[in-house]
């Protein structure tokens, strides 16, 4: 196995990996470990190049610093790609190579699902390295994230329905999901149960015929979804949906979902704002899952309670983007950047201050 170090401006420590018995070709981003060890997922895609996956990686582990800082989950931000197509190039082999590698960064990056990643990748992964998380719940480990995440959401729009209309109460609110999956269907049955009107979209009609018959969710049709008129729109699906095209034609107060990467490009902040449209940073709203899996690093392991409790400040962490954008009047996107940026600004004079 061959590790070399690629180094990068801005990063900690960026490491490429080939193992030609396994064919394991690899990379490691940690971006930054000044509030906790770097925690990411790991995600395998057929990349076409390796720049390509240097690329993905650089600004994925950015972002899990960001999300991490904001949500004071005491971890850094790192992440890990394979190169190679998902369906064809699995192998135990190659995880437990994957394992190896993983190893060699001695906890300062510690990993999990991601992108066409699943719980038996990571097992095998996890039997040449002790640092993984997210794997099954049985094992003493977290578990699926996504009803964390869910929850997460949930606490996240009660601070936007405060910003917007002056309490956190959902009832007779028309909130839209998009995309029904493990996380979009959970928030829309809470919802449901706090009182809102809830309207879902998705691409898998058989989903939503489900949903539909066993809560009765109003349907929307995916095309065209955006112009329905509601309170919240929470994308929960794919990311990029909101774009110049898109955003002018929304018909909602606020958008608030899980999905990663709403935005495609950063003016689209500007574009939400000058609309009068609040937007829930996604990585701020969408923390749940992470701030679950950070658990099981605390002395004394995983614990679900105090989980939920962690979970739950997500709507405090989202009340104070608003402030912050609301004084400086900035973009809620900036921000969060901002708040991440003074909680990294702040560890590092801790950590200056007992290195003396
Ligand atoms: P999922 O695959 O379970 O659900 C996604 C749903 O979106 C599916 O029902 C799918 O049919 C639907 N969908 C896909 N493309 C669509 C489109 N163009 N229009 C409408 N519907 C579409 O995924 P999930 O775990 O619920 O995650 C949803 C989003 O949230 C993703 O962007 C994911 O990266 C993000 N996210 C998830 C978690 C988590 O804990 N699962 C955490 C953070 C962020």
């Amino acid at each position: 196995m061959e590790i070399s170090e690629i180094q990068v401006d801005g990063y900690e420590k960026v490491l490429r990996c080939h193992d030609r018995a396994t064919g394991l070709h690899a990379l490691i981003a940690v971006h930054d470990t000044t509030l906790g060890p770097a925690l990411g997922g790991m995600r395998m895609l057929p990349y076409v190049s390796e720049d390509e996956a240097l690329f993905d990686v650089l600004r994925l582990s950015r972002g899990m610093t960001y999300k991490s800082a904001v949500a004071e989950t005491g971890l850094g931000g790192g992440k890990s790609v394979l190169i190679g197509d998902p369906r064809t190039a699995k192998s135990p082999e190659l995880f437990r190579a994957m394992g190896r590698f993983v190893d060699s960064l001695g906890g300062k990056y510690i990993t999990a699902e991601d992108m066409n990643i699943g719980i038996r990748d990571l097992e095998y992964v996890r039997e040449s390295t002790r640092w993984v998380t997210g794997l099954s719940r049985e094992s003493g480990s977290s578990g699926n994230p996504s009803p964390y995440t869910a929850r997460g959401c949930v606490q996240g729009m009660k601070a936007v329905l405060e910003e917007l209309y002056g309490k956190a109460d959902f009832k007779g609110r028309r909130v839209l999901i998009q995309g029904v999956g493990a996380v979009g269907g959970r928030i829309a049955e809470m919802l449901k149960e706090l009182g809102a009107h809830v309207l879902i979209s998705d691409i898998n009609a058989e989903t939503v015929a489900r949903l539909s018959k066993q809560h009765g969710f109003e349907v929307v049709d995916e095309i065209g979804h955006h112009t329905t008129s509601c309170d919240i729109y929470a994308p929960c699906a794919r990311g990029a949906g909101l774009n110049k095209d898109t955003i002018p034609t929304l018909r909602c107060k606020a958008v608030a979902g899980c999905a990663n990467n709403q935005l495609l490009d950063p003016e689209d902040a500007d574009r939400l704002q000058a609309r009068g449209i609040l937007y829930a940073p996604d990585y701020v709203i969408n923390a749940g899952g992470i701030i679950n899996v950070g658990v099981e690093l605390l002395p004394g392991g995983y614990k679900e309670n105090v989980a939920l409790e962690r979970v739950d400040r997500i709507y405090d962490q989202l009340k104070r983007v608003f402030r912050i954008a609301r004084e400086e009047r900035i973009t809620t996107r900036d921000a969060a950047a901002k708040l991440a940026e003074q909680r990294l600004e702040e560890g590092r004079k801790k950590k200056s201050v007992a290195k003396r």
